[in-house]
């Protein structure tokens, strides 16, 4: 996309390719281009949040008065799609986009002066216990129970059992905000769900791994028995966790800025597309030409919302769910085209990770060795985070009815 940048956005850009240079290693760059997974790997990604957060960058959508970079638009703008093309991992979007902008809405000060500077020091890892074992496209139907107990001091506390599922790195988390059952039965389904802060570690949380695919291991499912939870580890009142869970999900649909990091896997595929291939092969061409316009229009639509949010608002479901559903097809085209692109060495199988931690096993270039797993791993994407069927209901319901 072609902007005109002002002289102090130029400053800027000079700024941050100077700190991309000094800071940005080739070990964390080959970290994130060798990624198979959904997430990165949470060393290169700890490490890269821990520099971006000494330099006062890791939270650009965060406000001011937290921790925000009070940057412009066109800066946002400009940081987003230079990190990518640089080839910095991902952050971990669980604690900056989704607790963080939870916190600071429904917490009360204690736990905004207790979790929000440790979000971005990257103290806390977080995970998220939304989905529940025949509950996620219908997510209110969830059966975790947190019940209120009197202990023999007198104070009050959540006892918590039940189980959720697809749990992405609890394994590595030591913290979940989890949506619980706090109504009975004579309470609307929607009405009697609760919103909590679990520490990872208490007694009666068990973490069992689930392997997918790709042959990674990012999900799990987690159990509660008798899992004791403070009353203070509520967000907002008893009963509100819907109206949270919705507003926490905008920001997990349509918080980030997902085109430059696409653009990067586009311009590496491009690479590994030679003139010869691309001559063999005409539909290849073609999709490479689509990807590009898609990425283009996905690009526009970020910065629309990206101007939303720079007024201080929230994104909001359709355009959230507009984001969500166009970034994960065209995640899902790209690594599509790269197995193609690969033709027969698509059968070659690496299954060490992370991939950058160990010499190639398969014996292919570094720009290919990720394409098969990434291509896996990418039939979860238009599942996690609501389904693509889902979103469609949620657009179609706001925007035809
Ligand atoms: C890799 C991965 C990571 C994940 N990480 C997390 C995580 O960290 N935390 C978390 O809480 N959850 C996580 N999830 C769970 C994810 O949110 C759910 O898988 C998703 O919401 C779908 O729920 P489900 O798997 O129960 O499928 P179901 O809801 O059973 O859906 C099955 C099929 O039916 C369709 N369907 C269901 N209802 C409707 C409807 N009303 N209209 C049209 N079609 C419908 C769906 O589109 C889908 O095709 C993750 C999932 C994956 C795959």
């Amino acid at each position: 996309m072609n902007v005109t940048l002002t002289p102090e956005d130029q400053a800027f850009r000079a700024e941050l390719h100077t700190f991309l240079k000094t800071h940005l290693t080739p070990d964390l760059v080959r970290a994130s281009r060798l990624n198979t997974s959904v997430f990165s790997d949470p060393e290169p990604c700890l490490r890269w949040h821990k520099l971006l957060h000494e330099r006062g960058w890791v939270a650009p959508l965060w406000p001011v008065e937290y921790g925000g970079t009070g940057w412009s638009l066109t800066q946002r703008w400009i940081y987003e799609t230079e990190t990518a093309r640089a080839g910095a991992p991902a952050l971990s979007p669980l604690g900056l986009r989704m607790a963080g902008p939870v916190i600071m809405r429904f917490g009360t000060s204690e736990q905004k002066a207790h979790y929000l500077p440790r979000i971005l020091a990257g103290t806390d890892y977080w995970c998220q216990g939304y989905s529940e074992p025949g509950s996620g496209s219908d997510l209110a139907s969830l059966k975790t129970r947190a019940r209120r107990v009197r202990e023999a001091d007198g104070t009050e506390v959540y006892r918590v059992d039940g189980s959720k599922i697809w749990t992405t790195h609890a394994h590595h988390a030591n913290r979940m905000f989890a949506l619980v059952r706090t109504g009975d039965e004579t309470v609307k389904k929607h009405e009697g769900i609760s919103f909590l802060l679990i520490d990872m570690q208490t007694p009666g949380i068990t973490i069992r791994p689930i392997r997918s695919v790709s042959g990674d291991h990012e999900v799990n499912q987690v159990f509660f028995d008798d899992v004791r939870v403070p009353l203070e580890a509520r967000v907002g009142e008893e009963g509100q966790g819907w109206t949270i869970a919705k507003y926490l999900l905008e920001f997990e649909r349509g918080g980030a800025m997902s085109s430059g990091r696409l653009r990067g896997a586009y311009e590496r595929l491009t690479r590994l597309a030679d003139a010869d291939v691309i001559a063999a092969d005409p539909d290849a061409s073609l999709a490479l030409s689509q990807i590009e316009l898609d990425i283009d229009a996905l690009e526009a639509t970020e910065l629309r919302i990206l101007a939303t949010m720079t007024l201080g608002q929230n994104p909001g479901s359709t355009v959230s769910s507009m984001l969500k559903l166009r970034w994960s097809e065209i995640h899902q085209s790209i690594t599509r085209l790269g197995m193609r692109l690969l033709g027969a060495d698509a059968l070659a199988w690496e299954s060490m990770r992370p991939m950058d931690a160990h010499d190639s096993e398969a014996g292919l270039e570094d720009a290919a060795r990720p394409i098969v797993a990434q291509y896996l791993n990418a039939r979860a994407y238009t599942i996690f985070g609501g389904t693509s069927e889902i979103q469609r209901e949620i657009i179609a319901r706001e925007l035809l009815s």
